[in-house]
Parts: structure tokens; C-alpha cells; sequence
């Protein structure tokens, strides 16, 4: 099946009439990167607006929603002369003391990767500690799990960072800061955990929820069935991405999720401790686990207070508060050749994909 069937003019127009003819006034929120580049992309979110519905993008990146602790943990890791493996955009996320690249560019050992095996291979390779850094929600968290239930080097462990996407939802609705009529839910994640994980959602607050693809036409179908919903007064939990997204999600990946991790409290940018959000590795896992290995290294972290680079608003972006633009360094001294914080470092930040698209949108 071509995706430019999803692509196509004459039923975008005819989805976005009826968009219009519903008279709406509401507010919506995505969690995911990729629909945040689709609605910007093809100037949907331009339509949208102009249809009444406005989208906001939550915390679906999730470089940009890796605290600055957790990159101070790499950090300090690198800095104790451990090889440190992460991805690109990981790595560029600046903080209190530079970013992973700075330290590099000082002498310490950074490696920029493009997954876990990649790590893995330079363990083998090495005579050194090396730690990658995991980054990521239900998507890649089996990739790592996988890993982790193999025989690995000793001198390879992980600094999971990973975090369950559904409880930042209940966390979002339930700090309360803006009404949000209805949800887009992610097409990747998605297709690891099903539907289910919403269904307590939509019941305990009432809201609507689709997950949804991302060509254009996935979107503007996804939008145009919260609208329905939202018209008829329901919440239920609908899947516009029927094609990959199955009900029960994919048994096998969230099996292995289970096996190896297990979930605790964690902070995430821009949002308090969220219960039962973070995936750390069950006691079993201990030898892998970059956290215990290195626990003398890690010292005192508890006692360290961290804070934003002054001016960034990649916390308010992240809850849907502002838009990028709205932010007062955006395009100014903040760009993706000189970011300030994640949400302009990743490629799936909203302030990164707000500036890459916004001229050519003008
Ligand atoms: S524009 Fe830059 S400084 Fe502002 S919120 Fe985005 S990343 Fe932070």
C-alpha cells in the first residue's frame, strides 16, 4: 500500500471541511515527536487552527525529558574514565557543566552510537568499563531488555534512563494546569503496550483518546475522531492505526520489558516525580546495571540541586504550557547549532522541529 495514499489532497480537504462544519473550540495534546514533525511539516497544525483545534505537543521526546541528574550521572561516569556509549542527540544535551560532546572534546571517552550493540561491540573491543547510556520509552526499551538477557562483556553496563509513557498522561491530567479535550496517542509506542494502558485514563478523566499514525491523512483522521468524540460527549479509547497497532500491543516485547525491568518514581523534565514512570533493572540485572556497579562514582548526587539553563522554558514546552516560539530564546541565542536545552537538541524536540520547518512554513 503506497503511504502517499495517505498523503492525498482531495480527502485531506474533505476530512478538514467537516473539521470546520463541527464549530469547534478545543485543545488537544500528542506525546511523540513524529506527529509533532507531520503537523508541522505539512502546516496541519496551521489547519487545525484554523478549524478551531489547537495542538499542543506534551512529553513524547524522550531526550528531552532525560533530566539533567540523570545526565550528570553520564557525565560523572566519564569523567571517572569510563567509556561512555550514547546516542548523537544524547550526547549534545547541554547542562549545568557542558554536554557528553563537551567532555569528549576535553579528552574523555564519549562514543557516539546508534544503538546498544554498537556498545556492546565496543566493549568487546576494549580493555575499559563502557556504560551506555539508554534513552527511551516502551519503543527501544525492548531492544535494550533483549540485550540485557544475554551473555554480555563484564566491562559492559547500562545507565537506563528508560521510562514507562502512560504514567506521564495521569501525571499531566492530573496536575490539572489546562484543559485538554482530548489525546493523540503515539503510533509507536503504541504498538508495543496496545490500547489498554489508556482505557483507565479516559474513564478516571473523562477524555478522549486516538491512537493515530503519522502521515497526514493519519492525522487528520486521529484529530477528526476526537472531534466526533468530543461532539458526542464520549471518551473512549479509539485506534486510527489499525494497520500496525494491535489491541494488546505486542505481547512478546512487553514480556521481555517485564523480565528486566521494573518500575520506580522518577522526576522528568519539566514535571515533578511521576509514580512508577522510570524502568530500572530488577535486582537480577545488578551486574549490568550502571547504577550499582557504580554507586561509589554516582556519590552524592542525591545532595546536588539541578536547574535549567537560565531562560529555557524546555519545561513548559514540555507540559503543553507554551509553545517553542513562544519561548524568549527561541531563534535568538537558542538554535540547533547553539542549543540551550534538549527540546532544540533532539530531533524530535518540539523547539528543533518548530525551527527546521519555521521558515520554510513562512
Ligand atoms: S527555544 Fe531553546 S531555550 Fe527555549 S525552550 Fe526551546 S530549547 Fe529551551
Amino acid at each position: 500500500m503506497s503511504k502517499f495514499r495517505y498523503r492525498d489532497r482531495e480527502t485531506a480537504d474533505k476530512v478538514i471541511k467537516k473539521l470546520k462544519e463541527m464549530n469547534l473550540e478545543i485543545r488537544l495534546m500528542h506525546v511523540c515527536g513524529t506527529h509533532q514533525d507531520t503537523l508541522v511539516r505539512y502546516g496541519l497544525d496551521t489547519l487545525f487552527r484554523e478549524c478551531g483545534i489547537t495542538i499542543k505537543q506534551g512529553p513524547g521526546c524522550p531526550v528531552c525529558v532525560t533530566t539533567a541528574r540523570e545526565f550528570e550521572e553520564a557525565m560523572r561516569l566519564a569523567r571517572a574514565g569510563k567509556t561512555v556509549a550514547t546516542y548523537g542527540d544524547v550526547c549534545r544535551v547541554p547542562g549545568r557543566y557542558g554536554s557528553l560532546l563537551d567532555l569528549k572534546t576535553e579528552g574523555f571517552d564519549v562514543r557516539i552510537v546508534y544503538g546498544i550493540e554498537d556498545a556492546i561491540r565496543i566493549a568487546e573491543k576494549s580493555n575499559k568499563e563502557v556504560v551506555f547510556m539508554a534513552v527511551g520509552f516502551e519503543t527501544t526499551a525492548p531492544s535494550t531488555a533483549a540485550i540485557v538477557l544475554r551473555s554480555l562483556p563484564e566491562n559492559f553496563s547500562v545507565l537506563s534512563c528508560h521510562r514507562y509513557l502512560p504514567p506521564a498522561l495521569f501525571a499531566l491530567l492530573e496536575m490539572g494546569e489546562f484543559k485538554i479535550h482530548g489525546i493523540i496517542e503515539p503510533g509507536h509506542v503504541s504498538t508495543i503496550i496496545g490500547l489498554e494502558p489508556y482505557e483507565k485514563l479516559s474513564i478516571q478523566y473523562h477524555i478522549p483518546q486516538v491512537v493515530t499514525g503519522f502521515e497526514p491523512l493519519d492525522m487528520l483522521m486521529g484529530v477528526f475522531m476526537l472531534a466526533s468524540q468530543i461532539k458526542k460527549g464520549e471518551a473512549k479509547v479509539e485506534n486510527e492505526y489499525t494497520r500496525v497497532v494491535r489491541y494488546e500491543g505486542n505481547l512478546k516485547a512487553l514480556k521481555v520489558i517485564d523480565t528486566v525491568f521494573e518500575a520506580f518514581n522518577i522526576d522528568w523534565r519539566g514535571f515533578p516525580e511521576i509514580s512508577n514512570s522510570g524502568m530500572r533493572l530488577k535486582d537480577e540485572f545488578g551486574q549490568v546495571d550502571s547504577r550499582k556497579k557504580y554507586e561509589n562514582e554516582l556519590e552524592g548526587l542525591d545532595n546536588e540541586v539541578f536547574v535549567e539553563a537560565e531562560g529555557c522554558r524546555c519545561g513548559d514546552v514540555l507540559r503543553g504550557i507554551i509553545d517553542s516560539k513562544e519561548c524568549p530564546l527561541f531563534g535568538k541565542t537558542c538554535s540547533p547549532t547553539n542549543p540551550i536545552g534538549p527540546c532544540m537538541v533532539s530531533v524530535e524536540g518540539s523547539c528543533n522541529i518548530d525551527y527546521k520547518y519555521g521558515s520554510k512554513r513562512n
